[in-house]
């Protein structure tokens, strides 16, 4: 193990990620590990921050979506999520954030909103432990997170994002209780979009509709498994309602998904969902969201809406499971689409930034 190592650091709006030098920490609190970073993935989240469309605090790691092999174990974390020994060397994803497991909310069923949250990818790196992020070559895991085992026919690229988008759409696809043989709406086509696809295929939907802006998404949703893309921009909504309805037997859908985190689409998904239908809202992460919808629809038509943020350790290890079952059935393997080494990692964010590939890689 080395005694230093580097990390991309951000500094300030607009500003490009600077390579640091930070003390690999030497100690372990019990529960805590030390992994070296195998990969991570560029999220839309990390750029929103870079580009000052969310505050963060600076200097900061960024990066949330992380691969790493165990380097050190402190002492009491000997079990991953699935119970199954941890050893040195082991290839390992965790989730998103640490929880104390002991507050109100962890006792509540909601580790994730947890009163002492540290979220991976999200804290001051002035302060120790300093490594909490993915654009750098270790990470000190804090406790309270749930490592995982990665499975070990799942490549790198596919298990690096699962962290981030598959395991809150598991969430996601829990919470509204989705059923075999359902109609299911999905607003956005981005990953969250892209990986609930292909769990309502697993689900057996009967029809997946997809909606987005952009024609290259939507040809990735086809893909996936979409029954039926539709261009949010170029249709009108009437179109795409009358399209909808037209392929639900005039009734609408059972169930529809936020997951584009544009608040000017919840009022079409309550007038496509039918009578009784569930709604799904996870993309809404930037205040100032009013839905504009007509409460008289909510109650006449005796819709379920629910919101999400984020998951729970145990949607994680599904989220692995899955892709160790299924990963091989979608194109998976095309989201990661350019791969840099952590010195380039401005080159990287430019790539994320061009729109051109689901997820930008660094190494
Ligand atoms: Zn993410
Ligand atoms: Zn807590």
């Amino acid at each position: 193990m080395k005694k230093t190592c580097n990390a991309a650091v951000f500094t300030e709006v607009g500003q490009p990620l600077v390579l640091r030098q930070f003390d690999v920490p030497e100690t372990l609190e019990p529960g805590a590990a030390l992994c070296g970073i195998t990969m991570s993935t560029i999220c839309g989240s990390d750029l929103h921050t870079i580009r000052g469309r969310r505050a963060e605090p600076a200097p900061l790691i960024l990066g949330h979506e992380i691969l790493g092999e165990i380097i050190e174990l402190g002492e009491g974390l000997t079990r991953d999520g699935f119970g199954e020994e941890l050893r040195v060397g082991d290839r390992v994803s965790w989730t998103i954030m640490a929880c104390c497991g002991e507050c109100f909310y962890c006792r509540n069923d909601l580790p994730q909103k947890c009163e002492h949250l540290r979220k991976y990818g999200h804290s001051c790196c002035e302060e120790p432990p300093h490594l909490t992020g993915g654009f750098a070559e270790y990470i000190y895991l804090s406790p309270g997170t749930t490592v995982f085992k990665v499975p070990s026919n799942v490549p790198d690229d596919v298990a690096t994002p699962a962290n981030c988008a598959l395991a809150t759409v598991v969430h996601a696809a829990e919470a509204i209780e989705l059923k075999a043989g359902e109609t299911v709406l999905i607003q956005g086509a981005g990953l969250l979009g892209l990986n609930l696809i292909a769990l309502a295929k697993q689900a057996c939907a009967k029809q997946i509709f997809v909606t987005d802006i952009s024609p290259d998404r939507l040809a990735m949703a086809k893909k996936f498994g979409a029954t039926t893309t539709l261009n949010v921009k170029e249709s009108a909504e009437s179109d795409v309602l009358a399209t909808i309805r037209e392929k639900t037997d005039s009734r609408g859908v059972d169930v529809a998904f936020e997951v584009c985190g544009v608040k000017e689409g919840v009022a079409p998904a309550i007038r496509a969902l039918r009578i009784g239908g569930r709604y799904l809202i996870a993309g809404l992460v930037t205040p100032g969201a009013n839905l504009g919808i007509d409460g008289n629809q909510v109650t006449r038509k005796c819709l379920t809406i629910r919101g999400i943020h984020n998951y729970k350790p145990r949607h994680l290890g599904t989220a692995l499971k899955f892709l160790a079952e299924y990963y091989q059935r979608y194109p998976y393997a095309e989201l990661v689409g350019a791969m840099y080494p952590l010195s380039e990692i401005n080159q990287a964010v430019e790539a994320a930034e061009s729109g051109k590939f689901v997820r930008v890689g660094i190494q």
